[in-house]
């Protein structure tokens, strides 16, 4: 949240405060707190069922929250405080947050029945209320940056996996969102396709003013690809450092067996 005191600029871009999440006896998130600066790249690494993918959820309003709150871009995602409680925001603040983020999914999930260009389409044409000459350009420009300026007409099936998770990724940023959450995109496919979508990711972040959140179990592109790392445990962070630092030396021990394991 602002204050009178935090420039602008220095406002983190996505902010958990004390977060928690249960679904009946099983605590998901326990009073998580995570600052995301503007333009930072962070990696999520940790166990499965630490809560990682809850942390992108909530981000894009797929899940409620318990308590604490969070914001994007200075304001509360979902919920205003008011008083002592919190009030869920109306539909109209909803939208427009959610305007802030594109998540790209460990499954794709493009229409089937649209092609490359039309998917990267509907949305700014819907939501945005783009002409379709100004959505199909954005568009074009858009799958021409992710490598597939011949496969504007392809539908989903006449495309690999790769591919088909680069125009999710193009899909994403016709929205032009401040944030981006990536969800182990590259766990469904074969790994000699995850290079190609690694290298997108890689370029985006290197030329885009863009916010990105990644959870992934691929540590050599953690490692490359962010800033900070963080090690979730049990739905808090239990260690968190630049990769470097949290790869080479990690200072608590179930970091330690965590990344003894995997790597
Ligand atoms: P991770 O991404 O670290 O593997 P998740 O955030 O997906 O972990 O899930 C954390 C825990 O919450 C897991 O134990 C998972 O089974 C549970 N969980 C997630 N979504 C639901 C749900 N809708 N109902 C019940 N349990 C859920």
């Amino acid at each position: 949240m602002t204050t009178d005191q935090t420039p602008a600029s220095e406002q983190p871009m996505i902010q958990f405060d004390q977060v928690s999440k249960a679904y009946g006896p099983l605590t998901v998130l326990d009073k998580l707190d995570l600052s995301v600066a503007a333009n930072e790249k962070v990696a999520i690494i940790g166990p499965s069922g630490s809560g990682k993918t809850t942390v992108l959820r909530m981000l894009m309003t797929l899940e409620t929250i318990d308590s604490g709150l969070i914001s994007v871009n200075g304001e509360p995602l979902t919920h205003m405080p008011r008083g002592e409680s919190l009030v869920r925001a109306d539909a109209a603040h909803l939208r427009r947050m959610r305007g802030h983020i594109g998540m790209v999914f460990q499954h794709f999930n493009l229409f089937p029945h649209m092609s490359a260009v039309k998917n990267c389409m509907e949305a700014p044409m819907t939501v945005l209320g783009l002409s379709q000459d100004e959505a199909r350009a954005r568009a074009s420009d858009l799958l021409a940056q992710v490598g597939l300026a011949d496969k504007l007409d392809h539908f989903p099936s006449q495309l690999s996996g790769g591919q088909q998770q680069r125009v999710a990724i193009a899909r994403a940023l016709a929205m032009r969102p401040k944030v981006m959450l990536f969800d182990e995109v590259t766990s469904a496919l074969d790994p000699e396709l995850c290079g190609e979508v690694l290298a997108v990711i890689r370029d985006l972040a290197a030329e885009h003013d863009l916010t990105m959140l990644m959870v992934t179990h691929q540590m050599g592109f953690a490692r490359e690809f962010a800033d900070r790392v963080c090690f979730f445990h049990a739905g808090s962070i239990e260690e968190q450092g630049p990769a470097q630092a949290l790869f080479e030396n990690p200072q608590n021990e179930r970091t330690q067996q965590f990344l003894r394991a995997v790597m």
